[in-house]
């Protein structure tokens, strides 16, 4: 029979070895435990496992968790039975032989947690199963997927209201990270939760620092930034293109960075041996098209890269979110130029779909845009898009370093009135980079052909770089009120706003872009010693650990990389990832602490019973420096000397 607690602190502490619940998760538990339904809409990382985890031990019955991840349940299991807790799942990917032995457990009432696919649901074997044996609740993961206008609409969890029949006392409770109120609404409705109390967090995941800057050279600043702040972190890079991926992975590894690519075009063996190493391995970095991350709940990603635009600040929100589920600091990194806006504007032209479709993912788009060029803090900024108002937050690019503005209102009256002229007097309309040879004076055999050197504003730009051309135009063309527009062709074009910058009505100020390079000053480790935190959620290896005898940050550093190089050792042994182990976060823990009993590491976040049993004389072993002492035949830890 599983294990059941008392109380939720009780498992809290014993199972999971926390110490205290985080955000709406005691008072989710606790409606949960009480027999009611709830709505739980928490940002990734937020921890809503625990949500149903504990009510699953605490209430009579086994918990069925309704999860469309089926790739993933495996290795949910695996990480629920290091902790002691019995869990197993039905799924298309098992044989015959062990979905019938997964059932016999189930109903012989062996199971704490039974994890299932949406599609078994419908399935009359299935829920004649189900009716035999208690149910201590029914966990919707990835509620949203019932959204029938959202990115990831599942038909198979249209019929989860059917629950709500079927079980009327049996407690439900929605999950889920995406942060609208539409969806909230959808969920709420189509899953039959009207009774459901509602819990809703803030979206800020105030350990991720939002960094965003001017394209140049991609590759080359991907891998800077890499090296800079991340080096050895795991890291997902996200490229809108299968060859683009499959080029960056290519131009990482090449530097020494492992990496590789993952996109819906390779074949599905390739794929899940790239999330099997993202997995097992510490610092691989993947770069994926957006097939990449849904439910990947590896908790060390320690950073996310885009290298292309992306299509809204929901998608780019969720993406960012699955850096630094641990709470560590984690960054968010983006390249973004002026090919973004023109390639992404045409794409919309060039979309089948209604008038009103495309207004839609013009909009969405020009909060992305404006998201990218604004002056004040973007955390404010993306968050005021999901209806939440902050103050600027001391940990993205514009609070850290704000950048400066110039007057680029005789530079815009330049390129426009280029723009006017050639379409006055030749009928002829250009892209950013013929305007820019133009104004710059730039004699190439275009320009020659077309006879650009006899126009009057031929060479009156050449005061401004190529690079700052590019970003004047950029910027005219991000602004939502701003003086330029592109059609479906690249083509540049003069808005309303544009001809009162040209009859001298309205003034341009701009950002001035800055592209940070390899060893510049002024980057910022998140990882590193000095002044990393600004957010006060330092973790425990550059606090000054309290008591330690030897406290020296490099003395912690040096004890948590032999504590991961262990954890590695463990993880391969028992085919889990190395996190299943135990989480950064707890070896920093460890490595600060020093403990030197094994009651004093299990008061440590992150050990609970069942691992204290099984790793506990291993780590001490490795923190006194003697990781051969531990004997498997021998009961008592052997005695060892201070020296
Ligand atoms: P989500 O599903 O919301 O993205 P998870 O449930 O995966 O988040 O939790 C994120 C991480 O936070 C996990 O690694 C989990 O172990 C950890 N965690 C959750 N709740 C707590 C808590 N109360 N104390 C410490 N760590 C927690
Ligand atoms: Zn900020």
């Amino acid at each position: 029979m599983p294990a059941k607690y008392h109380t939720a602190e009780e498992a809290l502490r014993t199972v999971f070895g926390f110490h205290e619940f985080r955000g709406h998760q005691a008072e989710v538990i606790a409606q949960v435990i009480g027999g009611g339904d709830a709505v739980v809409l928490m940002p990734t990382g937020g921890g809503k496992s625990l949500c149903y985890q504990i009510p699953a031990l605490v209430r009579e019955g086994t918990a069925v968790v309704i999860s469309p991840l089926i790739a993933l349940m495996q290795d949910q299991v695996n990480a629920l039975t290091t902790l002691g807790i019995a869990a197993g799942y039905l799924n298309s990917t098992q044989s015959p032989d062990q979905r019938s032995q997964m059932e016999r457990a189930f109903l012989a009432g062996e199971l704490d947690l039974l994890y299932i696919a949406p599609e078994r649901l419908s399935q009359p074997g299935t829920r004649s199963l189900l009716e035999r044996v208690p149910i201590a609740l029914f966990a919707i993961d990835e509620a949203h997927c019932v959204a029938q206008w959202g990115h990831d609409f599942r038909p198979d969890y249209l019929q989860l209201s059917v629950l709500a029949d079927l079980w009327p006392d049996v407690p439900r409770v929605a999950l889920t990270a995406t942060a609208t109120e539409a969806t909230h609404t959808e969920i709420t409705e189509r899953l039959r939760l009207g009774d459901a109390k509602h819990f809703v967090s803030s979206f800020d995941r105030p350990n991720i620092t939002y960094r965003i800057e001017p394209k140049d050279s991609v590759s080359k600043q991907l891998v800077s930034f890499i090296r800079r702040e991340h080096a050895g972190d795991a890291g997902i890079v996200y490229a809108l293109s299968r060859a683009s991926t499959e080029k960056i992975a290519d131009h990482l590894s090449s530097q020494g960075i492992p990496a590789v690519a993952y996109h819906a075009g390779l074949d599905p063996s390739t794929r899940h041996a790239a999330q099997a190493r993202f997995l097992a391995e510490d610092g691989l970095v993947v770069v994926a098209t957006i097939a990449f991350g849904m439910g990947i709940d590896k908790p060390d990603v320690r950073f996310v890269a885009h290298v292309d635009l992306p299509k809204s600040i929901e998608g780019y929100y969720q993406e960012t979110g699955r850096a630094g589920r641990d709470q560590a600091p984690a960054t968010a990194w983006m390249a973004y130029g002026l090919n973004d806006v023109v390639q992404q504007r045409r794409m919309i032209a060039e979309s089948v779909g209604d008038e009103a479709h495309k207004r839609r993912l013009t909009a969405h788009l020009n909060s992305m845009l404006a998201l990218c060029e604004t002056v004040e803090c973007r955390r404010v900024n993306m968050l005021s898009y999901f209806g939440e108002s902050s103050d600027p937050c001391g940990n993205c690019d514009t609070c850290l370093d704000p950048p400066r503005s110039w007057d680029g209102t005789q530079a815009s009256q330049k390129l426009l009135s280029t723009i006017v002229r050639l379409d006055r007097e030749r009928r002829q309309h250009f892209g950013a980079g013929r305007l820019i040879d133009i104004l710059r004076g730039n004699p190439t055999d275009a320009v020659h052909r077309w006879s650009h050197d006899s126009l009057s504003t031929w060479g009156i730009g050449a005061d401004l770089t190529e690079a700052q051309w590019r970003s004047v135009v950029r910027q005219l063309l991000a602004r939502g009120d701003m003086a330029l527009s592109t059609d479906g062709h690249s083509t540049l074009g003069v808005t309303e706003q544009g001809w009162d910058v040209l009859r001298g009505n309205r003034t341009v100020p701009l950002r001035e872009d800055v592209v940070r390079r390899a060893g510049s000053a002024g980057s910022r480790s998140s990882r590193g010693t000095a002044g990393t935190s600004t957010t006060g959620l330092a973790h425990a290896g550059t606090d000054a650990p309290e008591g330690s005898s030897d406290g020296s940050s490099e003395a912690v550093d040096a004890l948590f990389e032999s504590l991961r190089s262990w954890r590695l050792g463990q993880a391969r042994e028992r085919g889990v990832p190395p996190y299943v182990v135990f989480h950064d976060s707890t070896l920093r823990a460890i490595a600060a602490r020093r403990p030197s009993s094994l009651d004093e590491l299990s008061t440590i976040s992150g050990v609970g019973a069942a691992k204290l049993a099984a790793y506990g004389e291993s780590v001490l072993a490795v923190l006194s420096g003697d990781e051969h002492r531990v004997d498997p035949d021998e009961d008592e830890p052997a005695e060892h000397s201070e020296n």
